[in-house]
């Protein structure tokens, strides 16, 4: 209905004018933007700089590219596509992270990575839910790649598989995630003939810890894959990740 009726925006309500989508300007504006942030995986920090973390041990993904920081109103937004897959907000969003990435490989003059892996849910996750939202925000980015910069992007889903299905991540702390995630993918020999040297992102609605992250990006590398990026919408900072 959203799309016959007069716009209003989804947030405040307020009409939307006619190239606004389906949040207005000046509550995209209000969003919890990602500024300053540790430069490999992103964390919020005050100032752009490596966080504690990756100076103490850096992941194995190249780098995490992000869009919010996951607070409010975002997380909202964002648990909402887990149950709504069709969402008009995460369309609106994807697109911001589109801009986010096209400026980070241009800033960086890197070529853009060769394939595409949305982060695989466990199969019974999958059964579950019905859909992965990775692969749904994975296919917004490419399609808006394609329409918006004439630029084609590959999307697989059978290269790696998530192999262990854990208990809700956010009951466990940091560190028993860390543990938990250890071998949750998996790649087949097969597979590891066509990753073989390739650039790769990981598309990820939100990235918590890193753990995750860093271990699909370790099994990848392990595959034969060159380097492993990761984009994401948002990114949960530390004070709220251990939760
Ligand atoms: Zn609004
Ligand atoms: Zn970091």
């Amino acid at each position: 209905m959203h799309h016959l009726l007069p716009g209003r925006c989804t947030m405040c309500c307020g009409s939307l004018i006619k190239q606004e989508k389906c949040i207005c300007q000046s509550c995209i504006k209000e969003l919890p933007w990602l500024t300053t942030q540790c430069q490999r995986c992103s964390v919020p920090l005050t100032a752009d700089a490596l966080c504690a973390n990756c100076q103490l041990e850096l992941p194995t993904y190249r780098r995490c590219i992000a869009v919010f920081s996951y607070q409010a109103p975002i997380d909202t937004i964002i648990l909402h596509l887990k149950n709504d897959p069709y969402a008009a907000e995460i369309k609106q969003l994807t697109e911001h992270l589109v801009e986010r990435i096209i400026l980070s490989y241009h800033q960086t003059h890197t070529p853009y990575p060769q394939l595409v892996i949305p982060m695989p849910l466990h199969w019974k996750k999958m059964t579950q839910r019905g859909f992965n939202q990775s692969h749904i925000i994975s296919r917004l980015l490419a399609d808006h790649f394609l329409l918006e910069h004439k630029t084609a992007i590959s999307i697989r889903t059978d290269l790696c598989q998530r192999v262990t299905h854990n208990p809700a991540q956010h009951t466990l702390d940091k560190i028993q995630r860390s543990k938990s995630i250890k071998n949750a993918f998996a790649v087949t020999a097969q597979a590891a003939t066509t990753l073989k040297g390739l650039s790769i992102a990981v598309v990820d609605d939100v990235v918590t810890t890193g753990a995750t992250a860093n271990a699909i990006s370790g099994a990848l590398l392990n595959a034969g894959a060159n380097q492993v990026d990761i984009w994401c919408l948002a990114r949960t900072s530390w004070n709220t990740s251990s939760q």
